[in-house]
C-alpha cells in the first residue's frame, strides 16, 4: 500500500526531471529571501539563480555544514541569517535536540509543516501503519522536530497511545490492556522491553503486536537484531529515518525488507558522496557514501546540500512492493566513526559482528578507546555482555569474537567478557562508545 502512488511509484527519470525544475526555483527563492545562501553562493562565484544550474550542476554547489547554521543563529539571534521566510509566517518553532553543541531554534511555516507530514505519512505507510490501526509510541519527541511524527500519525488515522519514554511498566500495562497492533520505539528500546518481557515470564507474542517500527538510531537493519525481535514479539519489523534539518521520517522501509525507501520526493532532493572528498558517488547497487540533502521546497530554514553525517549503503534496483524509490541502510554516523590506523570502524557494525555469537552474549557491547578523538591506535579495546544465564564465560569465546572482529572489520579489539545486564539499556539510543578510559 502507497500513501502517494503517483510519487512512490514515478519513473526514476521523471523525477529527476521535477527535481531540476523545483531546484531551479528554490535557487531562485534563496537569493531572493535567503541572505545566508545569496551570500554563500556569490562568496563561491555564482552570482545569481541562473548562475547555479539544476540537478546536472549540483555538485558544484558548496555544501551546508551543521556548524554553518549554528553560527549564523549565533550571529543572527533567535533564527540566523538562513531564515527565509516572513517571521509572522512561522507555524511552529522546533528545537533541534542538540546532541552536539547548543540547540538551535527550528522554525517551519504550515507550508514546510505540511511537507513534512506528506513526506512522513509516506515513509509510516512503508513501514506498515494504516488507518484505524492502534500503535502505542515511546517517544519524548514534543519540543523536538520529530515531534511533528505525532501530526503524522493523527493525520493517517492512526489511532495513537502515547506512552513516552522513562516507564516500561505504563509501556507494558498499555499493550496488555490496549492491545496495539504497532510499537514504535527506537530498536535499543524494542531490545529492552524484550529482555524485560523475558524476565518478567511475559510472552512477547501473545501481546498482539504486528509491526515494530523503529527509528532514531541505526539498529533495525541488523540482520540479528531484526531477527531476535521479530521472534520475540511474532511481528514483522521495518525501520525509518528522518534527520532533524531536513524531515522528519524521511526513509521508510516496506515489507520487502531490503532497505529504507526514500519518501521525499518532490520535496528533498539527495545525493551521494564520498564522506573524505565530498566528490559525488555514483548511485548504484551497493554504493556506499554518505547522504546530502537538499530541501526543494522549504520556505521557513531552506537547505542546500546539507551534509548529514549519515553512512548509507545505496539500492536502485525494484522493489517487490512496486515503489520505484531508492533505498538505503545506514551504517552509521560520522559522529560516531572510529578511524583505528586508517581503518574506519562504525560501532554499529562492530556491535553487528558480536551479535552472530548470541545467545552466548547478549549483543550489547561497549566499546572504550584508549585516546580521546577519531583517530585511534591499535587495539580497541570492547566490552562484551554475556548472554542470561551464561556463567562463567565459555572457554575461548573472547577469541572467538576476536578473530570475527578481526577478520570483518580488520581490526585488533581485544574482548573483555562482562555479566549478563552490566551494561546500560537505553529507552532511547544506545551509547556504543566511552572514552572514559582514554588518557
Ligand atoms: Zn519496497
Amino acid at each position: 500500500m502507497f500513501f502517494q502512488p503517483e510519487v512512490e511509484t514515478r519513473d526514476p527519470a521523471a523525477q529527476r526531471a521535477r527535481d531540476d525544475a523545483a531546484l531551479r526555483r528554490q535557487l531562485g527563492y534563496l537569493f531572493d529571501r535567503s541572505p545566508f545562501y545569496a551570500g554563500k553562493l556569490r562568496a563561491a562565484g555564482f552570482g545569481d539563480a541562473a548562475a547555479c544550474g539544476g540537478i546536472e550542476t549540483l555538485p558544484r554547489l558548496p555544501f551546508t555544514e551543521k556548524d554553518e547554521i549554528r553560527r549564523s543563529q549565533a550571529e543572527a539571534p533567535p533564527f540566523g541569517t538562513h531564515l527565509a521566510a516572513d517571521p509572522a509566517a512561522l507555524a511552529r518553532i522546533y528545537s533541534t535536540s542538540g546532541t552536539t553543541g547548543d540547540p538551535c531554534y527550528m522554525p517551519v511555516t504550515a507550508t514546510d509543516l505540511a511537507s513534512w507530514i506528506e513526506i512522513s505519512s509516506r515513509s509510516y505507510t512503508a513501514t506498515g501503519l494504516r488507518r484505524g490501526m492502534r500503535a502505542v509510541s515511546t517517544y519524548n519527541a514534543g519540543p523536538f522536530v520529530a515531534g511533528a511524527a505525532l501530526d503524522t500519525i493523527a493525520s493517517l488515522g492512526v489511532c495513537h497511545i502515547p506512552v513516552g519514554t522513562g516507564n516500561t511498566q505504563r509501556l507494558i500495562r498499555a499493550l496488555q490492556l490496549l492491545k496495539p497492533e504497532a510499537l514504535l520505539c527506537t530498536p535499543s528500546y524494542a531490545l529492552h522491553l524484550a529482555e524485560v518481557l523475558a524476565e518478567r515470564g511475559i510472552a512477547a507474542d501473545r501481546l498482539g503486536v504486528r509491526r515494530i517500527c523503529v527509528a532514531g538510531e541505526p539498529g533495525g537493519g541488523e540482520a540479528e537484531i531484526r531477527n531476535r525481535l521479530e521472534a520475540a514479539f511474532g511481528a514483522r519489523l521495518c525501520e525509518a529515518m528522518g534527520i532533524g534539518d531536513v524531515s522528519i521520517s524521511l526513509w521508510g522501509e516496506c515489507d520487502a525488507q531490503q532497505g529504507m525507501h526514500f519518501a521525499g520526493g518532490d520535496h528533498v532532493h539527495v545525493e551521494l558522496v564520498d564522506p573524505a572528498t565530498g566528490e559525488p558517488v555514483e548511485k548504484t547497487d551497493g554504493a556506499t557514501g554518505e547522504l546530502v540533502y537538499t530541501a526543494l521546497t522549504r520556505e521557513a530554514v531552506p537547505l542546500l546540500r546539507f551534509r548529514s553525517r549519515d553512512h548509507v549503503v545505496w539500492w536502485n534496483a525494484p522493489c517487490a512492493c512496486g515503489r520505484t524509490t531508492p533505498r538505503v541502510r545506514c551504517i552509521g554516523r560520522t559522529d560516531d566513526l572510529v578511524i583505528v590506523r586508517g581503518v574506519n570502524v562504525f560501532p554499529t557494525a562492530l556491535r553487528s559482528v558480536v551479535a552472530g555469537f548470541v545467545p552466548q552474549v547478549s549483543g550489547a557491547i561497549m566499546i572504550r578507546p584508549r585516546a580521546r578523538g577519531v583517530r585511534q591506535e591499535p587495539p580497541l579495546p570492547v566490552q562484551v555482555e554475556l548472554g542470561p544465564g551464561i556463567a562463567p564465560p565459555p572457554g575461548g569465546l573472547a577469541a572467538a569474537i576476536e578473530a570475527a572482529i578481526r577478520t570483518t572489520l580488520v581490526v585488533t579489539a581485544p574482548v573483555t567478557l562482562v555479566p549478563h545486564g552490566s551494561l546500560g539499556r537505553s529507552e532511547y539510543k544506545t551509547k556504543l562508545l566511552d572514552f572514559s578510559d582514554a588518557e
